[in-house]
């Protein structure tokens, strides 16, 4: 690492992460560990709504300890339309749980760990000072609603402030706001292991139009708990029924409530993350969640990690060109699982014949591995040319209803 830049002054950070879940937490740690002067700024409300699904990948990655995780699964359990149901079991590996309200807390005291400085406030405008300068104007968590906002001179931003971030509204303007499903879920107690089949290692992933038009519902053990949960872009669809179904065919229908929240889930990448100066978009900001899985935890990490990369480059060499190539590195790792899962769910999840279709095909061994393997590297994982070549065949076969 350089040191700081000449044009910064004492009051002026190096950077300012708005936003406290997986993708700012991470951005900040990675650039205090480089030794740069960060904030992680996060309002530090309610936990966020999660079905908390992690791949190991990611646990390697950024170094998770077990403490943190609340269940590990080791199947799933896949129903299509007519009620057909195929068991998937996870040959040599597994999905891992987390409850969001312990895990971003855990990667929040990790920045602060590593030396970044963590305030509780919520992000309100993005200013400039006369030398152009960034300054993020915020409101602390503690202060009266008619308190002056304070002021965070910096010289980058990290906008890591989830879905239909302000920071992306402020900064990157013509963008637009992107294009979301709407999830929610609700968090239950579940029943002692056995009860109405309930399984604490088994995952529940439901493809049913009535349900879910365009998405899935799903239902991930947490332990103690459960998130049971369905999502839609569709407008106006009654989520809570859906939910309600739901839980009646994953046996929790009379499980106790904890909670119910929904959040949006971003569709696809934004055309752009940067501004060209000082600002970089990071995780859900971003609009990086996987289509067809809805998983945004590790895309959010690997972002936050890039975007991190990035500005401690722009901070040696000067120039604001490597925070452009943020968004590149992430397309170019990710890319190809973004395409590939953009076709499975635009064609499979079109209607209910696809469906039912696309779970009869989750019945062949060889397809399940490639799911699971490809879901647990976050890469597409390829079978043997032999294997490989019968799946396609199969893929086509159903597509053009010639079985
Ligand atoms: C119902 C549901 C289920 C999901 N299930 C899964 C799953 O099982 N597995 C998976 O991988 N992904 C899942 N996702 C997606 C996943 O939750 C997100 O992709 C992920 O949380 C993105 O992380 P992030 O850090 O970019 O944003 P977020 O996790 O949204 O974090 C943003 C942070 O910014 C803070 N913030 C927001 N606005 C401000 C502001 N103005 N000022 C200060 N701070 C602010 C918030 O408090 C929050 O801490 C699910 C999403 C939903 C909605």
């Amino acid at each position: 690492m350089a040191p700081a830049a000449a044009s910064a002054t004492d009051a002026t950070l190096d950077a300012v992460a708005v936003g406290g879940g997986p993708a700012g937490a991470t951005a900040a740690t990675e650039l205090a560990r480089r030794g740069r002067r960060v904030v992680l700024l996060d309002r530090q409300g309610k936990p966020k709504a999660c079905g908390g699904a992690i791949p190991p990948r990611l646990i390697e990655e950024f170094d998770i300890p077990d403490s943190v995780l609340c269940a590990r699964v080791s199947g799933a359990r896949v129903m299509a339309p007519s009620g057909l149901t195929v068991e998937m079991p996870i040959r040599g590996g597994f999905v891992a749980m987390v409850d969001r309200a312990v895990f971003d807390e855990w990667l929040r005291a990790r920045a602060a760990e590593a030396g970044a400085e963590r305030i509780a406030g919520t992000f309100e405008s993005l200013d400039r000072d006369s030398d152009g300068t960034a300054v993020v104007v915020y409101r602390p968590a503690d202060a009266p609603r008619e308190a002056v906002p304070r002021r965070l001179r910096t010289r980058f931003v990290i906008g890591a402030d989830g879905a239909r971030s302000a920071v992306a509204r402020q900064a990157l303007p013509d963008i637009g706001d992107g294009a979301y499903v709407i999830a929610y879920h609700e968090i239950v107690r579940t029943p002692p292991v056995g009860r109405d089949g309930y399984d604490p290692a088994r995952c529940d992933v439901v493809y049913r139009g009535d349900l879910s038009p365009d998405f899935y519902g799903w239902m991930f053990p947490h332990g103690d708990t459960a998130s049971v949960g369905v999502g839609t872009a569709r407008p106006g669809f009654a989520l809570k029924e859906s939910v309600r179904a739901l839980r009646v065919l994953c046996g929790l229908a009379d499980a106790e409530t904890v909670r119910g929240e929904g959040a949006p889930i971003p569709l696809r990448p934004l055309k752009r993350w940067d501004n060209g100066r000082d600002v970089v978009l990071a995780g859900d900001a971003a609009g990086v969640v996987a289509p067809a899985s809805g998983e945004g935890i590790y895309y959010a990490m690997a972002g936050g990690r890039l975007a991190a990369e990035g500005v401690d480059e722009a901070f040696d060499s000067g120039d604001p060109a490597p925070l452009a190539r943020v968004r590149k590195r992430f397309m170019k790792a990710h890319g190809g699982v973004f395409r590939a899962l953009g076709f499975l769910q635009g064609y499979w999840y079109a209607s209910d014949e696809r469906r039912e279709r696309f779970v009869a095909i989750c019945q062949d061994v060889d397809l399940q591995n490639m799911i699971w393997q490809s879901y647990m590297n976050k890469k597409m994982m390829r079978a043997s040319p032999r294997v490989y070549l019968r799946i396609i065949k199969m893929n086509i076969a159903h597509m053009l209803r010639l079985v």
